[in-house]
């Protein structure tokens, strides 16, 4: 189906407060080119997804759905620590192109921003979103009718950001969308603080894991993370259950992501982040060959300049020793553009 260029803008460059959605299409998208077999629709067609679905919407009513646990009713309106009720909020839903290659492929990763966060870190680089909830109330069948769009217009996956407070929802429009067409994979792009049996919920519905791995120092997730000192072993587990659900990142014949687990892990000035404990629990508690993304975007936003250790950007060197560390543990499914940055940085390092 050819979409427009008028079209396109109006209903995927959707920005929250200026959102326009692409409110119920008309005709149920249909699947383009190859029509993989998610995890969703194998569960759907076990007639198990709706009881999942279920369960997961249990969880609101005195909210466990993150290791916060604050216990809120959130049908009821009440707001926990993320700030967010049991209606979704969304900032915007558009293909993406600076993810990971394989989940961007030709045509993008079909990403949508939930407002909120879980976890609020001081460093935060989307802080109009995660902090102060920018974006727009829409209801589960809005969710469903986005996904199917993104699909629609060729994205080769959906990339849910900042999921963890609204999974029910994500459940809910799964399954909507599923029914009237849906059929690229579910990319979780979460923190991954999660509890464990939470994420038990999305086995089988979830086909590619995307966590960061931020610090391995309970102070240092205290003081940068809103107090989540059991961020680390929070984490830890949680990416063992990832891996356990998915295995690792396969791709299809096209290099297009189709399953698996794919970690990033942020650099951050001296050494904060943990990056060589990181990459040496890795190396040690999970194959090898696990997708790692060591990522040098890191930049002073939001609250940042506050605090001595994280008010810059990180040094060449920084880097170049994230990567090597990495390679020493043994990492061998390391992301190549990370690679092709560290081998400009060595070839430009200044002496
Ligand atoms: S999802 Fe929100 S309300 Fe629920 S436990 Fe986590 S922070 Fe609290």
């Amino acid at each position: 189906m050819e979409i427009s260029r008028r079209s396109f803008l109006k209903t995927t460059l959707c920005i929250g407060g200026a959102m326009t959605f692409p409110v119920r299409l008309a005709k149920a998208a249909q699947p383009q080119g190859r029509q993989p077999s998610p995890g969703y629709g194998d569960l759907e067609n076990r007639g198990q997804l709706a009881e999942r679905i279920d369960q997961a919407r249990a969880f609101l009513q005195e909210c466990r759905l993150c290791p916060r646990e604050c216990g809120v009713n959130r049908l009821a309106g009440e707001k926990g620590f993320c700030r967010a009720t049991s209606r979704l909020m969304v900032y915007s839903a558009q293909p993406h192109f600076g993810e990971e290659e394989s989940l961007v492929g030709k045509n993008g990763s079909g990403t949508i921003f939930f407002s909120n966060c879980n976890l609020r870190c001081v460093f935060c680089q989307n802080w109009p979103i995660s902090h102060e909830g920018r974006g727009k109330e829409i209801g589960d069948d809005d969710l469903a009718d986005l996904m199917l769009y993104l699909q629609q217009i060729g994205c080769h996956n959906i990339n849910l950001v900042t999921p963890t407070h609204v999974m029910p929802n994500i459940l809910t429009a799964t399954r909507r969308a599923h029914l009237k067409g849906l059929r690229i994979p579910l990319v979780y792009n979460t923190s991954g603080y999660e509890r464990v049996e939470i994420l038990k919920l999305l086995d089988g519905i979830v086909d590619i894991y995307l966590p960061d791995m931020k610090f391995m120092d309970a102070g240092q997730a205290e003081i940068y993370m809103a107090g989540a000192s059991d961020y680390p072993e929070r984490r830890k587990n949680a990416l063992l259950e990832m891996h356990r659900q998915v295995g690792l990142h396969q791709t299809d014949a096209h290099g297009i992501a189709a399953r698996g687990l794919m970690i990033r892990h942020l650099v951050m000035p001296n050494r904060v982040a943990g990056t060589q404990e990181f990459v040496r629990w890795a190396a040690a508690n999970l194959p090898k060959a696990t997708y790692v993304n060591i990522m040098h975007q890191y930049h002073v936003a939001f609250k940042a300049f506050e605090y001595d250790q994280i008010q810059r950007s990180i040094s060449t060197a920084e880097y170049i020793e994230a990567i090597d560390w990495a390679e020493r543990y043994g990492l061998i499914n390391l992301d190549p553009k990370s690679l092709a940055v560290r081998d400009f940085f060595m070839k430009h390092k200044r002496s």
